[in-house]
């Protein structure tokens, strides 16, 4: 799995650039819309998509709304965020009642749009197929149903723990992760131990799956932080 599509739909090319950079500074995959028309043609060719971000008072014959009705009635399971400006407090609205789940006021804040989308996209969850699929990346094939790891056809030894981290990091690709979120993710919320049980299993997976161990470009580091899978 590649990371998590989204679809970007507005007019004002200043806005959508800064919309798309973020989120993508953020790990997603971003594709982009000036127009209503455009965006239901890019939501046919990418079913994949999670999320789609919709701008509401666009040039052209569709508006945000449209698109939104239009997007809700091919794909219950995608989903909306609908861009409003200050003054537009019908429009939330009736972006609402169109089916989307929830909007975000201009001008918003990097942060504030991170935080939306990021809860919008726990909420609706991963598709439930993607549980059990085959994750294959590079040289790596990975199976969630037997728990196993090839790697150019030869099958890894790997502990429960690393299997964990392993998974996580495939079904995030070139996210950066942080450290306490791999922490959680794979020890659970009640685990008191100290990160750096994370930093240990690390550099046991990067001893296993590196090519080269002292330049990893699988497990790459990103300083202060925490992981990510890929360079
Ligand atoms: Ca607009």
């Amino acid at each position: 799995m590649t990371a998590r599509k989204l679809l970007v739909l507005e007019d004002e090319e200043n806005i959508r650039s800064f919309v798309v950079i973020n989120l993508r500074r953020a790990g997603y995959d971003v594709i982009e819309a000036s127009d209503g028309e455009e965006a239901l043609r890019l939501m046919e060719r990418h079913p994949d998509t999670r999320l789609a971000l919709l701008d509401i008072m666009l040039t052209g014959a569709l508006d945000g709304l449209e698109v939104c009705r239009r997007i809700r009635a091919g794909n219950a399971d995608v989903g909306i965020i609908m861009l409003t400006a200050k003054t537009q407090e019908l429009d939330k609205v009736t972006g609402l009642m169109s089916g989307a789940d929830d909007y975000i006021t201009k001008p918003f804040s990097p942060t504030e749009l991170i935080a939306r989308v990021d809860a919008l996209i726990r909420r609706i969850g991963d598709p439930p197929a993607q549980e059990d699929a085959e994750i294959v990346s590079g040289p790596f094939t990975l199976n969630p149903m037997n728990r196993t790891l090839f790697k150019n056809g030869t099958r890894m030894k790997l502990t429960q723990v690393e299997f964990n981290i392993v998974k996580l990091f495939l079904r995030n690709q070139n996210r950066a992760l942080s450290r306490e979120e791999i922490l959680t993710s794979i020890w659970g919320n009640e685990y008191f131990g100290d990160v750096k049980i994370v930093d240990v299993n690390v550099r046991r997976l990067r001893i296993k799956l590196e090519d080269d161990t002292a330049n990893p470009t699988f497990i790459t580091t990103v300083w202060g932080y925490g992981y990510k899978w890929g360079l």
